[in-house]
């Protein structure tokens, strides 16, 4: 069997890209340099896909930001303010991606959304009423040359034209039906073009089926495609979709004279049944993602084995394929030398993925695999158990019980002990927990680390920060503080480092989005927390001021989102078993005289499942008490904060509010205010923060711009309920944007104050 991989990481093993675009923002390399870097990893990573034996080798999924603003840069979906801007093309594609301040004018940064079920952001593609789609720009065609030249023969993928539309923002009048002649003819010439130069296949990336789709969903389905599979072309066309099954548009896809179909036959959990039922035709190949895409255990190859040869027997044209991208999964093992062989033997990421995809391709041919001896060493490794059980976090956990998820007094009351207790000022400000990590405060962790600080060295810097940052936020009169989280690389391996259960690697960076990676923990066995975390940092901090310091910890749901889960044990027990860690840690912190803690659950909306109806029974049901459960054992005038990144939780308002905290921010200024109506509409109780300012983009917001974003807040939230902070935590900026930033957003909150 041949073997296909829908998208290979791109950043660099050791983070190259990312490291390079960054110096080219700091006008320390020139454009030649960064794409010269470009083109090295584009060329590795090709080959260590060729030299693994795959056979369907992707091109076009390198990308010097987002795949999704790739496409919508060669479909020519590029808003005027970018346009006008009159920069280089590619400093106008990093405009539209980060936010450009500087000779040529000042526009914030495009909206950038969570990618489907994943930790991974693309850039949301906003068309205006004279946008015209058409097809513009060469790299597509570019990196197809190039690898050639290498000779590989690729397969060029790109967003297919469905899940285009649906991505869009439509910012104009006109709507996704007033494109979808454009956008058709477009891919049209795109698929003659790739006839011209002889391009075998191409991979239209369709994850936008696995979403629940209606009549009219799957009419413009067809309505593009029925056009695009007429055009005379002998290029063939792989329809790729992945993070689920296309349960409601499976029957009609068969019918279609697709060249090949991909399907994810991991998250997808209907897809065997849809195979079975519906069939599949002879004409066409099956991709079958049966690798893992987002997750790094070994595949278990006996259970997979099993799949194909169900498939074979069917007389199906079967290639091997990953599930999705393996943009969701880290480099490689090679790179980690602390973790022991008694764990990783358990692993694999991206390049050990394609020795998967080609072992199996070999024991799927042959009648007798389980005499193959990398079957043999697969099987004895799922067949024995692995030593990841606790006990006393079992016990523990059959002991929870009703009215540990419930906290009393309701928050009604609750709301008004606090105003009398805490007696802030209206419009209270405060920020999400980070300031700024510059290079000394990593140069201290890594020193730290590296072992050439002592313990003591090491927290003496930190305190150091920790008291310049609470003098820096009373000067500029902020109301709730923090201590700036220095000792944090990232908010959840911080916390899995000092939980029993996890272990960390070295290298293992995955993208999360532009040049921003994050290095996820592995959940290995039960979790437990052995000592108080935080509660040192956070006292510290507060004996320092007579404000409020927030005590700053993770939720269980972010912390298992971005963690690569257990397949063994069910993501609720997971969840749960974390929750109680925290919940230790919340207790400590208030019986240390901690009065606000915040709680982040940055990642909630994250794993939501992507069908609606799943929503509740295999998400919310067990999330939201989960997180209740942290915070429920406190006393009345301790006041719990929640953070979410992303303000997309409109149709799970009730939800949000059930997680019963008592104030929540969030993102939202770089989504539309709508969130707000829908707060109003559904009686949110919950005092809310909006973010009142772009944290993602190194631009400072005027005084006034915060002004009229607060004062349109105050026409849909009640103002004994709004808080005034940025977006997300400052970790990533810079001291002088912040400074400059965080003074504006207060002097707003005092003149809207004045108002009120
Ligand atoms: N408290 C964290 C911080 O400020 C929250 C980060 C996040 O939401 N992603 O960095
Ligand atoms: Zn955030």
């Amino acid at each position: 069997m041949k073997t296909s991989v829908i998208g290979f990481p791109r950043i660099g093993t050791l983070r190259e890209l990312k490291f390079a675009s960054e110096k080219y923002f700091r006008k320390e390399i020139s454009e030649e340099q960064l794409k010269e870097t470009a083109k090295e990893l584009r060329k590795t990573h090709w080959n260590m896909q060729k030299n693994a034996g795959i056979d369907f080798i992707s091109s076009n999924d390198f990308s010097f930001y987002d795949t999704v603003l790739d496409t919508a840069v060669l479909l020519n979906i590029i808003p005027k303010r970018y346009k006008e801007l009159d920069l280089s093309e590619i400093d106008t594609y990093f405009a539209m991606a980060r936010g450009y301040q500087g000779e040529h004018g000042d526009v914030k940064a495009l909206a950038m959304k969570k990618w489907f079920n994943t930790n991974y952001h693309y850039i949301v593609p906003e068309t205006e009423d004279d946008t015209k789609i058409k097809l513009s720009g060469d790299k597509l065609w570019n990196e197809y040359a190039e690898a050639d030249e290498l000779g590989i023969k690729t397969k060029p993928m790109l967003t297919g034209a469905y899940t285009m539309l649906k991505l869009c923002r439509y910012t104009g009048n006109k709507s996704e039906k007033d494109y979808v002649g454009d956008i058709i003819a477009a891919y049209k010439e795109l698929l003659q073009t790739c006839g011209k130069k002889q391009i075998a296949w191409v991979q239209f990336d369709e994850p936008a089926l696995v979403l629940d789709m209606n009549d009219s969903d799957k009419a413009l389905f067809h309505q593009i495609y029925d056009e695009l599979l007429a055009v005379e072309t002998d290029t063939k066309v792989l329809l790729q979709t992945y993070f689920g099954d296309i349960r409601d548009i499976y029957e009609e896809v068969i019918k279609m004279p697709f060249a090949g179909i991909g399907l994810d036959f991991i998250e997808g959990k209907q897809t065997c049944d849809l195979v079975s039922k519906y069939g599949f035709p002879k004409d066409k190949v099956l991709f079958a993602g049966v690798v893992n895409g987002k997750n790094i255990w070994k595949n278990h190859y006996d259970k997979t084995l099993k799949v194909l040869s169900g498939l074979r027997e069917k007389g199906i044209d079967t290639v091997i394929s990953t599930s999705c991208s393996l943009l969701h999964v880290p480099y490689t093992l090679e790179n980690e030398e602390k973790l022991s062989k008694e764990y990783t033997a358990y692993f694999s990421f991206a390049k050990e993925k394609l020795v998967e995809l080609s072992e199996l391709g070999k024991l799927a041919d042959s009648k007798n695999y389980a005499e193959y001896e990398i079957f043999e060493k697969n099987h004895k490794l799922f067949s024995g158990s692995r030593d990841c059980t606790n006990k006393d976090v079992r016990n523990r956990l059959s002991k929870v019980c009703e009215s540990d998820y419930v906290r009393l007094p309701k928050r009604s009351e609750r709301q008004k002990i606090q105003k009398e207790e805490f007696k802030l000022p209206k419009f209270p400000t405060t920020t999400i927990g980070s300031f700024p990590q510059t290079k000394d405060v990593k140069a201290n962790r890594s020193a730290f680390k590296r072992g050439e600080k002592t313990e003591q060295e090491y927290v003496d810097f930190n305190k150091k920060k920790i008291a310049e940052c609470v003098k820096w936020q009373e000067e500029i009169g902020i109301d709730v503080l923090v201590h700036g989280e220095y000792e944090r690389n990232d908010m959840v391996e911080y916390f899995g480092e000092s939980l029993g259960g996890f272990l960390f690697t070295q290298k293992a960076w995955v993208q999360s989005y532009g040049t921003r990676c994050v290095k996820p923990p592995i959940i290995w066995g039960d979790v437990y927390r052995n000592k108080p975390i935080t509660v040192e940092w956070s006292v510290y901090a507060q004996s320092l001021t007579k404000k409020i310091m927030k005590g700053m910890l993770t939720g269980p749901v972010t912390i298992l989102n971005w963690s690569f889960p257990r397949e063994d044990i069910s993501i609720k027990d997971s969840i749960s078993q974390i929750a109680l860690a925290i919940r230790d840690e919340v207790l400590d912190l208030e019986a240390n005289g901690i009065k606000v803690i915040q709680i982040d659950e940055a990642a909630l909306r994250e794993k939501l499942p992507l069908r609606k109806t799943d929503w509740y029974k295999e998400y919310l049901d067990f999330a939201i008490p989960a997180f209740r459960l942290t915070h429920s054992g406190v006393k009345p005038e301790t006041q719990i904060h929640t953070h979410m990144c992303y303000s997309e939780f409109t149709d799970i308002i009730p939800a949000i509010d059930d997680m019963d905290a008592d104030v929540i921010t969030f993102e939202a200024s770089r989504s539309d205010l709508l969130i707000l109506d829908s707060l109003r509409e559904n009686n949110f109780e919950t005092e809310v923060g909006p973010g009142v300012y772009d944290i993602h983009s190194p631009r400072v917001p005027s005084v006034e711009e915060i002004t009229n974003v607060l004062k349109i807040m105050l026409t849909k939230i009640d103002s004994d309920k709004l808080w005034v902070n940025p977006d997300c935590g400052l970790k990533t900026r810079g001291m002088k944007e912040s400074d400059a930033s965080l003074r504006n957003m207060v002097c707003a909150a005092k003149k809207i104050r004045e108002k009120a």
